[in-house]
């Protein structure tokens, strides 16, 4: 594969990624996780609740996503809302296949 066409591809996976929340895997982001945002699906508010200022010291940024998607996990995996409605076709357990908590217990198993 030649250099552009690997860049080019992961810069739209990169543009792609920044729509999906990494804690539950929500796809339809209405804006990317870098800027200040609510995760409608589980609440995450990015900059806030993934503010390593709340973990212990020395947790690397994956270990703070990794608890935040078990919490929402063990909490029922529910629709948290924030003015926006539930999409009728979103289904929290096929979301999750897109966080990196998934895919690391994919390659565990
Ligand atoms: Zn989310």
């Amino acid at each position: 594969m030649n250099q552009s066409v690997a860049y080019n591809l992961s810069f739209a996976y990169n543009i792609n990624m920044a729509y999906i929340c990494p804690i539950c895997g929500f796809s339809k982001l209405k804006t990317p996780t870098r800027n200040p945002t609510i995760c409608p699906a589980c609440g995450t508010r990015f900059g806030i609740d993934d503010s390593s200022a709340k973990f212990p010291k020395r947790m690397s940024s994956a270990g703070i996503r990794r608890e935040l998607t078990l919490a929402w996990f063990e909490s029922g995996m529910l629709w948290w809302g924030s003015g926006r409605e539930r999409p009728k076709d979103w289904d929290p357990k096929i979301e999750l296949r897109n966080t990196e908590f998934y895919k690391n217990l994919q390659s565990e198993i």
